[in-house]
């Protein structure tokens, strides 16, 4: 393989970054946005199938269901739960740019917490649901009718 071959396979298949990838799942609107995309006849599919996570539009809706259980998909889910590094934690190690960095902090602080409310609200609705499937299995009486 000749070096200018080398090139081109090297930035083929290349995708967004993790921090990038992270920043775009960190509002609603701008993934709603990606996977509503307008058709578009240079990419796979039209661009009607994108997987946000990984940045990878795929032939058919089927296509992408299968990709969303590879292993592939599941390991860039869990890279994708760490805060990504960026130049701005590194300098803000260095001591530049501190206030920028500050309020990076402060804004993946705020989005940690909003994520841990929204699992909250989940969880509760699950115990809830579980609750009334319970409720249901017992009359008025309280006597078990179901076991
Ligand atoms: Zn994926």
């Amino acid at each position: 393989m000749g070096k200018l071959t080398v090139m081109k396979y090297k930035t083929k298949r290349r995708t967004r970054d993790l921090d990038l990838i992270w920043e775009d799942l960190g509002n609603k609107e701008s993934v709603l946005h990606l996977k509503n995309q307008p058709i578009q006849e240079d990419k796979p599919g039209l661009g009607q199938h994108y997987c946000v996570e990984c940045s990878k539009y795929f032939e058919s809706g089927h296509a992408l269901v299968h990709h969303t259980k590879s292993k592939v998909h599941k390991r860039r889910l869990k890279q994708l739960k760490d805060i990504p590094y960026s130049q701005e934690e590194a300098n803000g190690a260095a001591g530049l740019d501190l206030v920028k960095y500050q309020k990076k902090v402060l804004k993946q602080n705020e989005r940690q917490e909003v994520q841990s409310l929204e699992k909250r609200d989940i969880d509760l609705l699950k115990t809830a649901k579980k609750n009334c499937f319970l409720n249901s299995l017992v009359d008025n009486e309280g006597e078990v009718l179901m076991v």
